[in-house]
């Protein structure tokens, strides 16, 4: 019995547990999704290349490098985001990699993680994705890259979420503590670290064993209606919303019976 959790999925309950039931429980299909996501997926792709393969011989590597990756990055972009993603590196270069005295080989990078726990009778996977593991002296740093134009609207207590859930997984796999997550936003060349501590992991636990008693017993799903409301792909079906709400379409998932659940 496994229940597979990310750190978007665990967000995604804290916003609301019935946004949580529509996009997951029953797979009520979202508002599509648009983005041109090629050049953040190259920029990913350049600087997993750039920390992986370099051969650490020298402290750091020339600004050549990091121009050598970049070109084997890009297929299907259009030349202004070749151009752009040129300018976005070298920044990054300048900022991150010359301005430090030796450049850091990473414990992985582009890598996943698992952990497991067990709450309720149920076990949970916690899954997640990080582009960069670096060690420090006493421990671990995570650090994601933001490659989008849009601002970031993850609010302060789904970072602590993520930072938990990271934590929890991250000890299992490496025995070492997750010490400190930093998010570089590539287009501003701002790097952003929050230092983990241990009210980061009882938290993730507590919103755990909570998400495990409606997915046991409870199923009652309650709207939490806020800010996020507005960008909502299910408000047309909510009843926080709509006085008469539109019933889930057909193609959802069906309703998980107490049967289904325990066969989760
Ligand atoms: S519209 Fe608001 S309250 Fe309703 S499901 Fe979406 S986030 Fe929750």
């Amino acid at each position: 019995m496994t229940y597979i959790l990310s750190a978007a999925k665990l967000q995604t309950y804290y916003r609301c547990p019935l946004s949580y039931y529509f996009r997951y429980e029953r797979r009520v299909p979202g508002a599509a999704f648009f983005s041109s996501a090629a050049l953040g997926t190259s920029l990913h792709q350049a600087l997993a290349h750039i920390y992986q393969d370099w051969h650490y011989n020298d402290a750091i590597p020339h600004l050549d490098w990091v121009e050598q990756c970049w070109g084997q990055q890009l297929n299907g972009l259009t030349p202004a985001q070749v151009t752009q993603g040129r300018a976005i590196l070298q920044r990054y270069y300048t900022s991150f990699i010359q301005s430090e005295s030796a450049m850091r080989r990473p414990v992985a990078v582009e890598g996943r993680i698992q952990g497991t726990l067990q709450v309720e009778n149920l076990e949970f996977v916690l899954s997640g994705r990080y582009d960069r593991l670096d060690y420090l002296d006493e421990g671990l740093e995570l650090i994601d890259y933001k490659s989008s134009k849009d601002s970031d609207l993850t609010l302060p207590d789904e970072i602590d979420l993520q930072i938990g859930l990271y934590y929890l997984a991250l000890e299992q796999r490496y025995q070492r503590d997750l010490k400190r997550l930093s998010v570089i936003y590539l287009r501003s060349s701002e790097k952003i670290s929050y230092e983990v501590t241990n009210e980061h992991r009882q938290r993730v636990e507590a919103m755990i064993a909570d998400l495990a008693v409606q997915l046991r017993y409870d199923h009652k799903w309650v709207p939490f209606p806020g800010g996020q409301c507005d960008r909502c792909a299910y408000a047309r079906y909510c009843p926080a919303m709509q006085a008469d709400p539109e019933p889930i379409p057909d193609e959802a998932k069906p309703e998980a019976g107490l049967q289904l659940v325990l066969s989760l």
